[in-house]
C-alpha cells in the first residue's frame, strides 16, 4: 500500500550543529528535492539510489542559494518507509533547516505528522508494530542494556517468537474449525488430549514471555531513585561516585512547580533515575531547605531510596525524623565513611529501620561495588530472566498477552472439558487477536495514532 502524498520533517535535533537532516518521503520525494537541488551530477529523471550527490539548495523562486548539501534518494523499495526517500543533509542551524524545509513544503511535500515516517514504514509492510515500538525504545535507550533489548526487538527477534505462536494458534484453530465444518469425517486430527496439550505448551510460553515484563519494564523506563540523608553525610559524593567517570544524563522534567533535574545513571544496566539531584550538585541540603513535607512528597513517588548515614558519627534527630518517613518504602541503608572510625553499625541501622544495609566509603570508593549489587538485587527482586531472548518492555504488548494468555488458557479448559468445538474456537479466535495487536496484525486504528503519536517528529 502506497500512500499518496509527499511528506517531510526536519529529522534531526534543532539548533546550532555540523549537520542538519530534512527527510522527504513519497511518490513525490525525488521531484519535491529536484525543484531545490542544483548539482551537477544529479540528473532529477534518473537519480541514482543510495548516492550521495553533492550541490546546492537554491529558492526556486530567485534563484538564491541556501545551503551547499549533501543529497541522498533512496529509491522505493529500498528505504525506511518502502516509498521514495530523499534525505538533504544541509547545515545544522534553526534558521536554514526551516528554510530548507519550507521550500521544500512549497515544492509540494506537506510537513509530516510525529511518527509518520515509521508509521508509512509499519503501513507499508516493513517493519511490524512492535519493531515500530523499538524504534521509540531505541531513540530512548537510557543504558546500554536497554539498548540491547530495544535492538533486538527492532531487529524482530520478539515478533519472531510472537509469529511462531501466533502459528501454532492457527494450526490448532484451523484443525478444530475442520472439525466443526466437516462433523460427519471426523477430522480430528490430533485427538482432544493433543490439542490439550499443544494449548498447554503455548500457555507456558506466553506465561514466560509475560514473566520478563517487570524486567523489561525496568530497563525501559529506569527506577524512580531518591537519594535522602541530613547534610554532609556525603549524599552528593555518592552521587558523583555512582557516576563514576560517565557523565549522567540531565534531562529537565517540565510541567513540575519548579525546575527538577532528573538524572539517569546505569547500575549494572538498569538505569536508576534519580529525582531531584539539583540540591545535590549545589552541595547544599534540600530537606532542611524544602522542608518534610516536599521530601514526603518526593519519597512517595521514589521506588527505590538510598538512605545516607555518616557513620563516623551517632545518629541524631535528624537521622531519626528521615527515619521516620521511610516506613513501608523499599530502602537500602548506605552507612558511608565508613574510612573513618565507626560510631555507628549496619545492624543497628536495621534494627531502627527495616532494610538492606551496607558499609561504602564515597570518598575512597570501598563499598560501590556492593552496593551496586545491592542496588541490582534489590529492584530485580523477582525471578531473574535477562537471559531470555525476548523481552517484554511494554505496557499495552504486556496487556495484549495477559489477555492472550487468559483466552488460551480457557481454550485449554475447554478441550479438557470437552465442550463444544465452536465455543472453544471462539476462544483461540479471541486469542489471536490480542497476540495479532501486539504485532499490528489486529490492531484498532485509534491505538496505532496513539502509537505514533508519541514519536517525534521526523521520525
Ligand atoms: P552531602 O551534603 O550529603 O551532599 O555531603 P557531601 O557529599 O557534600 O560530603 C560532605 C563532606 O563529607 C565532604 O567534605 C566530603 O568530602 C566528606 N565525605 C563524603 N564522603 C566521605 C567518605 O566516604 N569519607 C570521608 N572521610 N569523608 C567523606
Amino acid at each position: 500500500m502506497f500512500l499518496q502524498d509527499t511528506i517531510a520533517a526536519i529529522a534531526t535535533p534543532i539548533g546550532a550543529g555540523g549537520i542538519g537532516i530534512i527527510r522527504i518521503s513519497g511518490p513525490d520525494a525525488v521531484k519535491v528535492a529536484s525543484a531545490l537541488f542544483r548539482s551537477a551530477a544529479f540528473d532529477p529523471r534518473d537519480p541514482q539510489s543510495h548516492r550521495l550527490y553533492y550541490g546546492t539548495i537554491v529558492d526556486p523562486q530567485d534563484g538564491t542559494s541556501i545551503d551547499e548539501v549533501l543529497l541522498t534518494c533512496m529509491l522505493a523499495p529500498r528505504s525506511y518507509t518502502r516509498e521514495d526517500v530523499v534525505e538533504i543533509n544541509c547545515h545544522s542551524g534553526l534558521t536554514v533547516l526551516r528554510k530548507i524545509l519550507e521550500l521544500v513544503i512549497q515544492s509540494g511535500a506537506r510537513p509530516a505528522e510525529p511518527g509518520e515516517f515509521t508509521k508509512r514504514a509499519f503501513l507499508n509492510g516493513r517493519i511490524d508494530l512492535a519493531q515500530a515500538e523499538a524504534v521509540i525504545d531505541i531513540i530512548e535507550a537510557k543504558t546500554e542494556a536497554s539498548l540491547k533489548i530495544a535492538s533486538s526487538q527492532l531487529q524482530g527477534g520478539l515478533s519472531a517468537k510472537l509469529h511462531a505462536l501466533r502459528d501454532a494458534l492457527i494450526d490448532i484453530t484451523s484443525h478444530l474449525e475442520a472439525s466443526i465444518d466437516f462433523p460427519e469425517e471426523d477430522i480430528d486430527l490430533h485427538g482432544a488430549r493433543e490439542t490439550e496439550h499443544k494449548l498447554a505448551g503455548i500457555r507456558e510460553e506466553l506465561n514466560s514471555l509475560s514473566a520478563t515484563y517487570n524486567e523489561g519494564k525496568l530497563y525501559r523506563l529506569g527506577v524512580k531513585t531518591i537519594i535522602v540523608g541530613k547534610p554532609n553525610v556525603g549524599k552528593s559524593s555518592l552521587l558523583n561516585a555512582l557516576l563514576g567517570e560517565v557523565r549522567a544524563l540531565v534531562t529537565p522534567v517540565p510541567g513540575t512547580t519548579r525546575d527538577f533535574i532528573q538524572e539517569t545513571i546505569s547500575v549494572r544496566g538498569i538505569p536508576l533515575v534519580l529525582q531531584d539531584t539539583a540540591g545535590l550538585h549545589a552541595g547544599n541540603d534540600e530537606i532542611e531547605k524544602l522542608g518534610m513535607a516536599l521530601t514526603r512528597a518526593r519519597l512517595s513517588e521514589a521506588e527505590l531510596v538510598l538512605f545516607i548515614i555518616d557513620a563516623s558519627r551517632q545518629l541524631d534527630e535528624r537521622d531519626q525524623a528521615i527515619i521516620n518517613e521511610l516506613s513501608n518504602r523499599q530502602v537500602i541503608a548506605v552507612l558511608n565513611k565508613e574510612d573513618l572510625a565507626p560510631a555507628v553499625s549496619t545492624e543497628h541501622v536495621q534494627k531502627l529501620l527495616p532494610c538492606t544495609a551496607v558499609s561504602i566509603s564515597a570518598r575512597c570508593g570501598s563499598g560501590i561495588d556492593q552496593l551496586q549489587d545491592i542496588i541490582y538485587q534489590t529492584v530485580l527482586s523477582f525471578p531473574h530472566s535477562s537471559a531470555a531472548d525476548s523481552i517484554i518492555t511494554n505496557a499495552r504488548q504486556q496487556d495484549a498477552l495477559v489477555r492472550t494468555t487468559a483466552a488460551v488458557t480457557s481454550a485449554q479448559q475447554a478441550v479438557h472439558e470437552s465442550i463444544a468445538p465452536e465455543l472453544i474456537a471462539i476462544d483461540l479466535h479471541a486469542a489471536l487477536q490480542a497476540l495479532g495487536e501486539i504485532t499490528g496484525e489486529t490492531t484498532a486504528d485509534d491505538i496505532l495514532e496513539r502509537i505514533f503519536a508519541s514519536f517525534c517528529i521526523g521520525k
